[in-house]
């Protein structure tokens, strides 16, 4: 359906001069050594020959757009390979928050259709959409990264439907990493339910309780740019991204401004 609306694709994808110096200039990308700055930019360059990107609603898609998106998408994988995100094309921004039209099933089977008004959508078949101001205000440290977060959902997405259970590595558990999600999740849905309105703005976004998928994909955020909170509430679930994203961002963001 939305097909129809994209615009031209970019021409030219930023050189490596441009993504070692917008590299430079993100928060979100302080910490790392020079020579994982060189080889995230290196990947980033990677993903902006291999994807196809389209503006939307006469979005003219730069270099700089392209840097920033790639860079972003680069971090969670920077140590998975490349081929974590393999299997679809397509990236898509948009100048604005988008409208998608959603189906969905009430208990009792009633199916609704309505739309949406997103910031990013990871699409099982295919492309990942994405408003291109909401790329921009990612590049920080606050635990908000719209990127981050569709790029959780695509490596959710390797082994069917986005429900919080990605493939996991050779050695780790299934069996661990299921109960240490599930002990987190539900503990977080008991927290909102016991504040409910009084609740106090933490560093975990209640939009993390919508599902399971949601927490995985809300808590790489957070696990990225802010993990203090993270490590001290859950660090059981902080293991487990550590060895999943085979990263210890505590580690590298601790004694940062
Ligand atoms: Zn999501």
């Amino acid at each position: 359906m939305f097909f129809g609306f994209f615009g031209r694709r970019s021409a030219a994808g930023p050189s490596r001069a441009q993504l070692l110096e917008q590299a430079a200039r993100m928060p979100l990308l302080a910490g790392l050594s020079a020579d994982e700055s060189v080889r995230l930019a290196a990947l980033a360059g990677v993903f902006a020959r291999k994807k196809v990107f389209s503006g939307a609603a006469g979005l003219t898609v730069t270099p700089a757009m392209v840097a920033s998106v790639t860079l972003q998408m680069a971090l969670p994988v920077m140590n998975l390979g490349k081929e974590a995100l393999d299997g679809w094309q397509e990236i898509v921004l948009y100048p604005s928050a988008f409208v998608v039209r959603d189906h969905w099933m009430e208990p009792g089977g009633v199916v609704h259709e309505g739309d949406s008004v997103l910031i990013g959508q990871a699409r099982l078949d295919g492309p990942v959409i994405l408003s291109w101001p909401d790329v921009k205000r990612s590049s920080g440290r606050d635990g908000w990264n719209v990127v981050i977060h569709e790029i959780a959902h695509k490596l959710d997405m390797l082994n069917g439907d986005a429900n919080g259970f990605p493939p996991l590595h050779k050695g780790m558990s299934r069996e661990q990493w299921s109960h240490d999600w599930a002990a987190a999740y539900a503990d977080f849905q008991q927290q909102l339910e016991r504040e409910g309105e009084m609740a106090e703005e933490g560093w975990l976004d209640p939009y993390a309780a919508e599902s399971p998928a949601e927490f995985f994909a809300v808590l790489s955020e957070a696990f990225f740019e802010c993990p203090q909170g993270l490590a001290e509430d859950y660090p059981a679930v902080y293991r487990q991204l550590v060895a999943f994203y085979r990263q210890d961002t505590l580690a590298r963001l601790s004694g940062l401004e």
